[in-house]
């Protein structure tokens, strides 16, 4: 009786210590509003410095309040928040840009560029130390940024959000222990509104469809915003056409034709000021085939080409998971993207460096490392050489997987694994 007693005194302290150590307490620290710091990232092949913009206050804090500092340390950039009385990290997040994408390219080495950038974390109660960091060659996150936020600051711009129309595709319950998704409408003229909800019913379908996210439509939330466009499309530069859209999205990013982006992320963000949102998606209005995709940045797909469902959940993957591509045979803009005395951030890809950090546990023992690209091994988990643009020196853990071809369905298994810890993180 004393021993029962004993333990069901002593399992409650034991959880709630568990508890309080892992995690930080959301009320302490923050409103359950969003705080938006924009700046430029602008610079070279060398070096990209931060000019700040401007601070603002919005409604919802969507994301979990529970995960609040990162602990899978992907992405090229990070940001954190410290308490400025303690120096504590009660937030951050890793993420990715076009710009340091553009610092890898031929075209950085001769000119200088500037991106549009802004950062989010829940709105703080105190004063708090804001610091951005990037990753060198070497792979270690070094200062490139800092600054104080105070939340009594009048220059905060608390503007009423812009009012779109926004349509529920997938509901299922509150934004801070769901995934929430939103699709902005790029290219969509004003007629159009049907065709943009229906597209964006048909993309929330084409990412359900895929493994693990069919396993887990529960724990997402879905959104259109309307947004339309003065004219349809998106800009080709590289066949001269040019359309005046809301985002302006581009094709022929760093001149790569099937490359589509956008770098108006001040309109982007704007657009979006009164949505709960996780992950942003701007879907375009165009039978062309492409894409991108930047962890905890964008997603960026057309809505009409035959393969846009694997588009689709490709870039989504880079942009939610953190996913590299591997891919080895088609053309990029990079040079030197990565550094093979290093391992990659990225959890789908390796130079062997580090391997027990990544997929090493899903490899039978009866598999050889490296495994030879042959019929034998073609559905089993292993370590097969090339990946991420390289055809040496990286490797894959599948034969294929929908980071590698427009081929298959599905995700490799490692993949499957980091896209089911990147939705664990936000449901907690
Ligand atoms: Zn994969």
């Amino acid at each position: 009786m004393k021993l029962i007693l004993r333990f069901i005194l002593l399992f409650p302290l034991i959880l709630v210590n568990g508890v309080s150590r892992a995690q930080l307490d959301f009320s302490d620290y923050f409103t359950g509003e969003r705080f938006r710091y924009d700046f430029v990232l602008a610079g070279n092949f060398e070096e990209l410095r931060v000019y700040p913009l401007s601070q603002k206050r919005e409604p919802h804090w969507a994301g979990s309040k529970k995960s609040l500092v990162d602990t899978m340390g992907y992405g090229t950039y990070r940001y954190r928040v410290m308490d400025d009385s303690t120096g504590k990290v009660i937030f951050s997040r890793g993420f990715c840009t076009l710009a340091q994408e553009w610092q890898t390219t031929a075209e950085a080495k001769r000119s200088e560029k500037a991106f549009y950038q802004a950062l989010f974390f829940p709105f703080p109660k105190q004063k708090v130390r804001l610091s951005v960091d990037s990753r060198n060659w070497q792979g270690e996150f070094v200062p490139v940024f800092e600054t104080v936020v105070d939340p009594a600051d009048y220059f905060i711009i608390r503007d009423k959000p812009e009012e779109y129309e926004v349509f529920t595709v997938l509901g299922n319950g509150l934004p801070d222990t769901h995934v929430d998704l939103v699709f902005l409408a790029e290219g969509y003229t004003a007629g159009e509104k049907e065709k943009f909800v229906m597209d964006a019913a048909r993309m929330c379908e084409n990412i359900m469809n895929v493994s693990p996210f069919r396993e887990n439509r529960d724990k997402f939330n879905i959104q259109a915003v309307w947004t339309p466009s003065q004219e349809g499309g998106t800009d080709i530069p590289g066949e001269n056409i040019y359309r005046n859209t809301r985002f302006n999205s581009t094709f022929y990013t760093f001149d790569v034709a099937r490359y589509l982006t956008t770098s108006d992320m001040r309109t982007i963000y704007d657009a979006v000021s009164g949505v709960p949102w996780d992950h942003l998606l701007v879907l375009v209005n165009s039978e062309r085939y492409g894409g991108g995709g930047f962890y905890n940045f964008l997603t960026v797909c057309t809505a009409g080409h035959a393969l846009t469902p694997k588009v689709l959940v490709h870039e989504l993957g880079h942009a939610f998971a953190g996913l590299g591509d591997e891919y080895y045979d088609s053309e990029v803009a990079y040079e030197n993207y990565y550094n093979l005395a290093v391992e990659p951030w990225e959890p789908n890809l390796t130079t062997l460096v580090d391997f027990a950090s990544k997929w090493k546990h899903l490899v039978p023992d009866s598999i050889p490392v490296p495994t030879p690209r042959t019929p034998e091994y073609l559905t089993v988990t292993g370590v097969f050489e090339g990946g991420g643009y390289l055809s040496k020196g990286i490797f894959s853990p599948m034969q294929n997987c929908r980071m590698k071809s427009n081929g298959p369905e599905e995700f490799c298994s490692a993949c499957k694994r980091a896209i089911l810890a990147a939705i664990e993180w936000h449901t907690r």
